[in-house]
């Protein structure tokens, strides 16, 4: 059943320069207007907003983003992440203003104008990602238990063993959360199925996993970031966040999709790795293949 994109208000859904993205329609709509448009202000300094900035910059837009929290991503990622995050897109001349308090809208002849901490700034358009509402209204109508999203255990089976979740709405068994990206709805589906088909099927055993391509980086986020986790840089581009025994809890990578491979089998395996030079860069990390 998927979940529908928040907005901020009733005048936001009413504004027609106020995008959202949900749908294949939303991004036909929204790259028309882009093209029309030399400034856009973004709401929301998470995965929607960054990649939409990038794609705008790209295109020569003027780009304005307001994130509440104080960092972007700040839920999905350590703080070291999102300080290179924002260094990369302020490099290309995003105005960032995270931090910043409740925003109002107001329409200045058919223009989107935002009104945020005494300040008022017209923009061509406002896409805004700050989320989405699940839509659980069926499964709770059904009786089942719910709590961030449909609770399902490694086979996709809901609280009544014959009716099973997958993808956006489907909480993850080990995390305790809704993990909405395009690997989790692709693998949860698959090893939902084929435990519907045979209940002695395996189940769904992948570590969380996305990716994102901003400007000229792939960045790929394995693993969920723990509290009290501690994070490791190397130089910009890998981020290892290490749990107290040493085992990996996240790994964020900037164009390096090979350390990627080889980090999801450390977790698998449970590898302690407080004893590696993970920082040194002269370090081979295939050493320890
Ligand atoms: P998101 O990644 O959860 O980011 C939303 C951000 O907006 C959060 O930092 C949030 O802060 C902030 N926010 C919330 N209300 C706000 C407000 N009123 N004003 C300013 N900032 C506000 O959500 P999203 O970017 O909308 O994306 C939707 C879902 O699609 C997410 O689950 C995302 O992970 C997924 N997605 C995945 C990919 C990918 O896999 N590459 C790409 C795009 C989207 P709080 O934490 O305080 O709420």
């Amino acid at each position: 059943t998927g979940g529908r994109a928040r907005l901020p208000g009733e005048a936001w859904a009413a504004h027609p320069q106020v995008y959202t993205l949900r749908h294949w329609q939303d991004a036909q709509r929204l790259k028309g207007r882009l093209a029309q448009s030399k400034t856009l202000a973004i709401v929301g300094g998470g995965w929607i907003g960054l990649e939409i900035a990038a794609s705008a910059r790209k295109n020569g837009v003027a780009v304005t983003l307001f994130e509440q929290q104080p960092a972007l991503c700040m839920r999905s990622v350590s703080g070291e992440v999102s300080q290179r995050l924002a260094a990369i897109h302020r490099e290309q001349g995003v105005d960032i203003r995270t931090g910043c308090g409740a925003l109002e809208l107001e329409d200045d002849n058919g223009l989107p104008v935002i009104h945020c901490d005494g300040q008022r700034e017209t923009f061509d358009a406002v896409v805004v990602g700050i989320g989405v509402d699940l839509n659980l209204e069926l499964a709770r109508d059904a009786g089942l238990a719910v709590e961030r999203g449909i609770v399902v255990n490694a086979l996709g089976q809901t609280s009544d063993s014959a009716i099973f979740a997958i993808g956006d709405v489907a909480q993850h068994h080990q995390y305790g959360l809704c993990i909405q990206s395009w690997a989790f709805a692709q693998n949860q589906a698959v090893a939902t199925a084929k435990a519907m088909l045979n209940p002695d099927a395996p189940g769904y055993d992948d570590a969380p996993w996305l990716w994102s391509d901003q400007y000229q980086h792939n960045i790929q986020i394995l693993g969920i970031p723990q509290p009290g986790s501690n994070t490791i840089a190397r130089e910009d581009s890998l981020f290892f966040s290490l749990d107290e025994n040493g085992r990996l809890t996240q790994l964020v990578a900037f164009n390096d999709a090979r350390t990627v491979k080889l980090a999801k089998r450390w977790m698998a395996a449970g590898r302690d790795l407080s004893d590696v030079p993970l920082a040194d860069p002269t370090f081979s990390l295939m050493s320890l293949r």
